[in-house]
């Protein structure tokens, strides 16, 4: 398509969002543009889920080979990371991953603009979207999607110089490839863990810093003891109830300085304070979203601290006309649930162009399954025990350990459980929460079976192959009513 023709649809952001609802735009036969101001693919693929999993992938055969190998009748000896060439096969499983999207648009016909996009004016099926940098040119679309995603938050107090103080985007750049001695890491949530465990795997010391009592503390207490434990035992450091009050490169190494986190505000001066020093700091506290320059105010769309506000059941902003997905709404910061907001997105956008055989789609986020990639991995969906307590709900909790599982002592993957939360009167899946071998794949099963009203039972009847580590799913289900086959206990 020429820029001078009418889009169907302009997507402002190539990240998981973006280009899931170029694609998705496309086979139903829309004209599409697809402004990226960088690379496609965004946060998730060039400085997010993809290259931490590369490295974790380095990270864990090595565990494998250190911890298991020799028991396992494999003797390999002088072993050791290198993490410089784990660096290069990460830069090339993310090089080849967002050629591989680019491919995709082109096969799908999406027009392709390199630059940043901006609304300029126009309303709903005539908008104005300017672009400026490889591609300088306006286009005129009939829908738009903001799918500009999120970036690290910058705290003044940190002094990201990103040359010691670092972000996530910088820890994972294609050049950093120097393995720090030692490792300091705000922030003990999903992403300062997953990190945390790569590089004391790869050989650096790591210590955690965590303002929360506790590290992921979104997660089921259980799970959070276990990973806790495990932390401790590969020599991770981790201190919570931690504030953080500034941290200084001091030219070799950096310095932070803390206090507890339960101190009040206006007495922390004179407060006891801590300092924990190392070779890099990586700032791990959250994400901002990126929404700036895109001239929201100007058409009318409400932002709320730069995330921009949208209808939650259809994803349209205050303008009509204009949607937003994925990470710059401020919602659940997931690719996989900025994939599920381009399709709503899309079908409401093309339903209310018409011609396009698609029906206007509400937007569901009752289950919403979450990884960690630690070692041991987690998965979880749904409530945890506690907020259904909370509730007031009646439950039956079914708990099942890999170390009962044949496929897991073949593989001694025998540390971890599973956790079915269900209610205790209808037999609904509430919830579950997995710390183990595959526990992000495990997951997946669960949530289809929450997704389509399965009950714990419709689990425990399906056949599972064996030996495999599914099996765990099956003999959780079974344990909520005390009827795993391989666990010591009564029936309910
Ligand atoms: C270290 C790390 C690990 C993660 N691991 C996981 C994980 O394992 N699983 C998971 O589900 N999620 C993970 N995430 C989160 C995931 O990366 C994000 O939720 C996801 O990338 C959000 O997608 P998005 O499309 O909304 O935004 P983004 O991926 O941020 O993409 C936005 C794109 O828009 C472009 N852009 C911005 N403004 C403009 C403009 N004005 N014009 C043109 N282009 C613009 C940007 O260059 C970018 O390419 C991780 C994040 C981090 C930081």
């Amino acid at each position: 398509m020429s820029k001078n023709d009418v889009f169907d649809i302009c997507i402002l952001g190539g990240g998981p969002g973006g280009y899931h609802a170029a694609i998705r735009s496309a086979q139903y036969g829309a004209k599409v543009a697809l402004v990226e101001k960088d690379k496609v693919g965004g946060t998730c693929l060039n400085r997010g889920c993809i290259p931490t999993k590369a490295l974790y992938a380095s990270a864990k055969l090595l565990e494998d080979i250190l911890e298991k190998g020799s028991s396992f009748g494999i003797e390999v000896s002088d072993i050791k990371p290198n993490f410089s060439k784990a660096v290069e096969r990460k830069n090339k499983v993310v090089e080849e991953l967002v050629s591989g999207v680019e491919s995709l648009l082109k096969q799908n016909k999406v027009s392709l603009f390199h630059g940043f996009g901006s609304l300029v004016g126009g309303q709903d099926l005539n908008f104005k979207i300017k672009i400026e940098g490889n591609d300088n040119t306006e286009i005129t679309s009939k829908k738009v999607i903001i799918a500009t995603g999120s970036a690290p938050a910058m705290i003044p107090a940190f002094n990201i110089d990103h040359e010691r103080i670092l972000t996530s985007d910088d820890i994972l750049d294609p050049n950093f490839k120097v393995l720090p001695k030692k490792l300091l890491i705000i922030g003990a949530g999903v992403i300062g863990c997953e990190f945390g465990n790569i590089f004391r795997r790869m050989g650096s010391e790591v210590e955690m810093l965590e303002y929360l009592p506790t590290p992921i503390a979104t997660e089921e207490k259980l799970i959070i003891r276990q990973i806790t434990k495990k932390f401790e035992s590969m020599g991770i450091k981790i201190h919570v109830s931690q504030n953080v009050l500034n941290v200084e490169n001091t030219g070799n190494g950096v310095k932070a300085t803390t206090c507890s986190a339960d101190i009040p505000r206006d007495q922390i001066d004179s407060a006891e304070k801590t300092e924990f020093t190392a070779d890099y700091c990586l700032v791990s506290i959250g994400r901002q979203r990126v929404s700036q320059g895109l001239n929201c105010e100007k058409m009318g769309i409400k932002t709320n601290r730069g995330q921009i506000v949208v209808d939650l059941k259809t994803l349209e902003t205050d303008c009509k006309g204009i949607y937003a997905i994925g990470d710059v709404t401020g919602g659940i910061m997931l690719a996989h649930v900025a994939y599920y907001e381009a399709n709503v997105a899309v079908a409401n956008a093309l339903a209310s162009i018409g011609n396009f055989g698609v029906d206007p789609m509400v937007a569901d986020y009752s289950v919403v399954p979450a990884t960690i990639f630690t070692s041991p991995e987690i998965g979880s969906v749904g409530i945890r025990e506690k907020a259904a307590k909370e509730k007031g709900i009646k439950t039956f909790v079914g708990r099942f350990g890999y170390a009962s599982l044949g496929k897991a002592k073949c593989m001694g993957e025998e540390e971890g459980f599973m956790m079915i939360i269900a209610d205790a009167n209808t037999d609904e899946i509430l919830g579950a929460s997995c710390i183990g071998a595959e526990a992000p794949e495990l997951i997946a099963e669960v949530a289809l079976a929450m997704r389509n009203g399965l009950k714990v039972h419709d689990i425990s009847k399906t056949i599972h192959s064996h030996p495999t580590i599914s099996e765990i799913v099956q003999e959780t289900a079974e344990d909520v009513h005390g009827m795993a086959i391989h666990k010591k206990g009564r029936r309910r």
